[in-house]
């Protein structure tokens, strides 16, 4: 599942290949239409096809952002803003090219759901393996209410406080840290990948609730989930299963990860355990992780 550091990764590279271009024609896949048709909303969010396509065209891409995992195109259309949120879910993945036949990893290739065609004839398509991805046109961030609940970045001077201030609640004291660092009301940003190998630098085990970890640690901790987002980014993104980035290309940060996906422990030679924390597979060291 891409996280923050590959969803920055994305936008970096689609910001100077999108901006400044119009779109001309939208096409959605079969698969799309006959989960609107049986009244789901396989990818395209809170909105008919129909709106979604006469909408989208002729809009021009102004500006692509990234917020906390969330890619926002930023439009404009006779004067007035728009904004295309985009999320990967497991597998989303965009690609600019000139011709369909440009993707040449065939498994991108197969599950294209979403063309814009570019009034200058290029391609900005979006493919998606599992369908968990997002795609959600609005008019303004306000227009859909989960974006407003979202944790300051954790780049952001107040997110440290934000998370102190958080953890510290009722809803959160008793959770496990794992758990906690993981919720973007919490912390934006921060899943499995990052949320694994920041406890691990901070020998916290996974599982220890919050309350039991002093203010000190905390900060500590936030301060490592920053660094290794950030390391993350430097690097690329993490290539774990289907992630690539808009070229087809995998970024290198998963042969620095310590913990994640690990059998054992880098640091003293214990088996490594795993535990479920809120549904997500949480590895640790028995030994280092206390
Ligand atoms: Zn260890």
């Amino acid at each position: 599942m891409p996280e923050l550091p590959e969803v920055e990764g994305v936008v970096r590279e689609l910001s100077p290949v999108s901006i400044g271009r119009t779109i001309s024609e939208v096409h959605v896949s079969d698969v799309i239409k006959k989960s609107k048709e049986l009244g789901k909303e396989a990818i395209v969010k809170g909105k008919t096809l129909e709106d979604f396509i006469d909408e989208l065209a002729d809009m021009t891409i102004v500006d692509v952002t990234r917020r906390s995992k969330y890619i926002y195109f930023h439009m404009e259309k006779k004067g007035q803003p728009y904004l295309l949120v985009s999320h990967l879910g497991m597998t989303g993945a965009w690609f600019v090219v000139n011709s369909l036949d440009d993707i040449t990893e065939r498994k991108f290739r197969n599950h294209i759901h979403v063309v814009l065609k570019m009034a200058d004839g290029g391609l900005l398509v979006y493919s998606d393996i599992r369908r968990f991805g997002e795609l959600r046109l609005l008019q303004k961030e306000e227009d859909y209410l989960p974006l407003l609940k979202m944790a300051p970045e954790p780049f952001d001077e107040v997110a440290a406080d934000h998370f102190l201030a958080m953890a510290s609640t009722p809803k959160y004291a008793r959770k496990p840290i794992k758990e906690v660092i993981m919720d973007g009301h919490v912390i934006s940003g921060c899943g499995n990948i990052y949320a694994t190998e920041a406890l691990f630098r901070m020998n916290i085990h996974p599982g220890r609730a919050t309350e039991r970890i002093s203010e000190k640690r905390k900060r500590e901790l936030f301060r490592q989930i920053v660094e290794v987002l950030q390391e993350s980014i430097d690097a690329g993104g993490s290539s774990i299963s289907d992630y690539r980035n808009i070229n087809g290309q995998a970024g290198t940060m998963q042969t620095r990860l310590k913990m994640y996906g690990k059998k054992v422990c880098g640091v003293c030679g214990r088996e490594t355990k795993s535990m479920k924390i809120a549904g997500r597979t949480s590895v640790y060291c028995p030994q280092c992780q206390r």
